[in-house]
C-alpha cells in the first residue's frame, strides 16, 4: 500500500483517479483549492479511512510525506483557465515546481497531467509525441498552453538535474461523468443544452475536429504510465484516435438524447485548434494501453450522469 498525493483530486479527472487508487488498495491524499473542482466529486470518499482531503493551493509550497505524486491541479476548460490567466500560468509553473520539489526531497516518482494543447493549432496531423507544436505565445490560450509546456520543461530538468523519476502524460480531450455542467467544454455543453432543449452552440462552422477519450480509458492509461518501467518518462499521448467534427458530435448528442434542440452558430474563439488526433503507438508499445470505449458508448454513460444531476 502506497500513500499517494493527487493534486487537483476534486476535479473531473482527479476524482476518478482517487477512486481508482483507493480501489487498488492505496491511501490517497487529495489536494485541491476547489477553483474548478467540487466536494460533490469526492463526497462519496469522505468517509473512506484511506482518503484524506486537504484544501491547498499548489502555488504555495507543501510539506507532506507521500510515496508518489500525480500532478493534475490546473483548470482545463478554456473559459475557466482564461478567467484568471495569470493564476493559470502560476498554477502550471509554480505548482509544478512545488510538486517537483516535494518529489525531489522525498525521492519519489511524479506524474504530470500535460495536454495535447502543447501541440497548439497543429500543422502535423495526427500528432505524434515528436511533434513540437504550433502555439501562439501571445493569445488567450497561451496561459494554459505555455504554462503546460514550461511544466514539461521543468519535469525534464528536474529529471536530468536532480534524478527525479518523472512520467509525462499528454492528455487529449477527455469526457465523462463528473464534468462540471457549466464547465464550458464541448461535450458537457452539448449534452446539457440537449437535455434542457436549449440551442446547441457550435463555434465557427463546426468543421474543426477533436478526438474524445472516455474517462475510464484515460484513468487506465494514467495508472499504467505511473507504473510503467523505470526509465520510461514519456511524454506519451493518451487519447482516443477516433476523430469527429463538432457538427458530428452535436448530431450524435441530439440523437442519443432524443432532443429537439436546434444548432446555433457562434464565432470561433481565437486560436481554437482546427484539428486534433493523437498517434498512440508509443502508449500501445510501452503501456500496452489503448482506449476501449467508443464515443457513442461513452456519451450514453455521460448523458445518464447529466440527466441525473440536472433533475
Ligand atoms: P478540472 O478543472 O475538473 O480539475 C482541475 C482541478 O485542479 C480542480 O479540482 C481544481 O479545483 C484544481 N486546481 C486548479 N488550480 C489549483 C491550484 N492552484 N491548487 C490546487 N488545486 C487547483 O479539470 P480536469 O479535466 O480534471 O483536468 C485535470 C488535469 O488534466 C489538468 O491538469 C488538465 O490540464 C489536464 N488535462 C485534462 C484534459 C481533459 O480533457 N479533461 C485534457 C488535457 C489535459
Ligand atoms: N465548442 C463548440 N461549442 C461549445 C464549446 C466548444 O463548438 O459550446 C468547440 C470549440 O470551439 C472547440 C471544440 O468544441 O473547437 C472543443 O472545445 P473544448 O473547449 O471542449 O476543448 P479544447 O478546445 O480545449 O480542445
Amino acid at each position: 500500500m502506497k500513500r499517494i498525493l493527487v493534486s487537483g483530486g476534486a476535479g473531473f479527472l482527479g476524482s476518478h483517479l482517487c477512486d481508482k487508487l483507493l480501489a487498488e488498495g492505496h491511501e490517497v491524499l487529495c489536494v485541491d483549492n476547489f477553483f474548478t473542482g467540487s466536494r460533490r466529486n469526492i463526497h462519496h470518499l469522505l468517509d473512506n479511512k484511506n482518503f484524506e482531503l486537504l484544501r491547498h493551493d499548489v502555488t504555495h509550497p507543501l510539506f507532506v510525506e507521500v510515496d508518489e505524486i500525480y500532478n493534475l491541479a490546473c483548470p482545463a476548460s478554456p473559459i475557466h483557465y482564461q478567467f484568471d490567466p495569470v493564476q493559470t500560468t502560476k498554477t502550471s509553473v509554480i505548482g509544478a515546481m512545488n510538486m517537483l520539489g516535494l518529489a525531489k526531497r522525498l525521492k519519489i516518482k511524479i506524474l504530470q497531467a500535460s495536454t495535447s494543447e502543447i501541440y497548439g493549432d497543429p500543422e502535423v496531423h495526427p500528432q505524434p509525441e515528436s511533434y513540437r507544436g504550433n502555439v501562439n505565445t501571445l493569445g488567450p490560450r497561451a496561459c494554459y498552453d505555455e504554462g503546460k509546456r514550461c511544466a514539461e520543461t521543468l519535469f525534464f530538468d528536474y529529471h536530468r538535474q536532480h534524478r527525479v523519476g518523472i512520467k509525462v502524460m499528454r492528455i487529449f480531450n477527455t469526457y465523462g461523468p463528473r464534468m462540471h455542467p457549466n464547465d464550458g467544454r464541448v461535450v458537457s455543453n452539448f449534452i446539457v443544452q440537449a437535455l434542457k432543449g436549449q440551442d446547441i452552440t457550435i463555434y465557427g462552422d463546426g468543421m474543426q475536429t477533436r478526438s474524445f477519450c472516455y474517462v475510464d480509458d484515460n484513468i487506465d492509461g494514467m495508472y499504467k504510465l505511473m507504473n510503467s518501467r523505470d526509465g520510461f518518462t514519456g511524454p506519451v499521448n493518451i487519447g482516443n484516435p477516433g476523430e469527429f467534427t463538432m457538427l458530428e458530435l452535436a448530431q450524435l448528442v441530439i440523437e442519443l438524447t432524443n432532443s429537439k434542440s436546434k444548432l446555433v452558430y457562434l464565432p470561433l474563439p481565437q486560436d481554437d485548434p482546427l484539428q486534433r488526433k493523437p498517434v498512440i503507438e508509443l502508449a500501445k508499445k510501452e503501456l500496452n494501453w489503448e482506449p476501449k470505449v467508443p464515443l457513442k458508448e461513452g456519451l450514453v454513460k455521460t448523458i445518464a450522469y447529466f440527466d441525473s444531476i440536472l433533475e
